[in-house]
């Protein structure tokens, strides 16, 4: 490297061009490049690499923190043999994204609490941030709440247009958006909006037969569910609450330390995550 050119200009140029990955490694980087007498293009490219996948990483990390997904629940620690009605390489399909998400469909699970909906339904999410799709999970009434807000202060088709920026909307307990909530039809416009053009992905603890009082009338519980599975993967976990059954295991192997602190191979319950709900 010639030293006819000054070092702290260059960096100030990177960083007027946005390229801080380069800043950051352009000195190590040229000065291998002068040891071992790589080709200027060979420099620039390993340097250009660097900054995109620094970019990626970042975004990533964005997309992450926007995501609201809930801590600790991944695929990896999901135990996919307590539902035997949900195929793990189904869900590694739906993981990939590309089919589903360009195409605006849903993706609906249903079962009663403590199946691990939830738990999916955020690891699903995970596993598709981290491929670059933008997702955000949501509490159904928690968002039913903000989009009354928003229909209040008149700006309710901003509010909805504004998640179209996920690829994938998580509405989490739909069935628990609350009678006062329902007389509003907020979450109606919602599924209406991003109907074969944005993907919602649905929990709820009940089914569609139910579902009346999450919507003013029969006639839009109707109307809803028919958007909802029109081009849709229905997955129901009709198992009992997970939770009941490891403490229900925990307690047929008798007294003794609790199950996470027990000796692997003593262990018959899979390991698992803090509950979170
Ligand atoms: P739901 O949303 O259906 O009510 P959750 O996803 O909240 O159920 O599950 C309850 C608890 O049990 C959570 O802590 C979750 O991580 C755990 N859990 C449920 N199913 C599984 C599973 N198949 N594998 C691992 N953990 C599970
Ligand atoms: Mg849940």
């Amino acid at each position: 490297m010639s030293n006819d050119f000054d070092a702290t200009r260059v960096s100030l140029l990177l960083s007027e061009l946005r390229l801080p990955a380069i800043k950051l490694m352009w000195p190590d980087f040229a000065e291998r490049s002068d040891k071992e007498g790589w080709p200027a293009a060979r420099l620039l490219m390993a340097l250009a690499e660097h900054e995109i996948a620094e970019r990626d990483r970042r975004r990533i990390e964005r997309h992450l923190a926007d995501a609201k997904l809930l801590p600790g629940k991944t695929l990896e620690n999901f135990d996919f043999d307590a539902v035997p009605m949900v195929s793990k390489a189904q869900v590694s399909a739906l993981c990939a994204g590309d089919g589903w998400l360009r195409g605006g469909a849903n993706l609906i699970l249903m079962g009663p609490p403590g199946g691990g909906k939830s738990h999916l339904s955020s690891a699903i999410g995970l596993s598709l941030v981290e491929k670059g799709w933008k997702v955000l999970f949501a509490r159904t009434s928690d968002l039913v709440q903000r989009l009354q807000v928003a229909r209040r202060e008149l700006a309710l088709e901003s509010a909805i247009n504004r998640l179209d920026r996920f690829d994938l909307l998580i509405l989490d307990d739909l069935a628990y958006v609350t009678k006062d909530q329902a007389e509003t039809s907020v979450l109606f416009e919602l599924i209406s909006a991003r109907y074969e053009r944005r993907s919602l992905l649905i929990t709820a603890n009940q089914p569609f037969g139910e579902w009346n009082k999450v919507f003013p009338d029969p006639a839009m519980t109707l109307a809803a569910v028919d958007r909802l599975v029109h081009h849709s993967t229905i997955f129901e976990l009709n198992v009992e609450s997970y939770r009941r059954r490891t403490a229900l295991q925990r307690k047929q192997q008798g007294p003794g330390r609790p199950a996470n602190f027990a000796t692997p191979n003593n262990v018959r319950v899979p390991p698992r995550q803090e509950d979170q709900s």
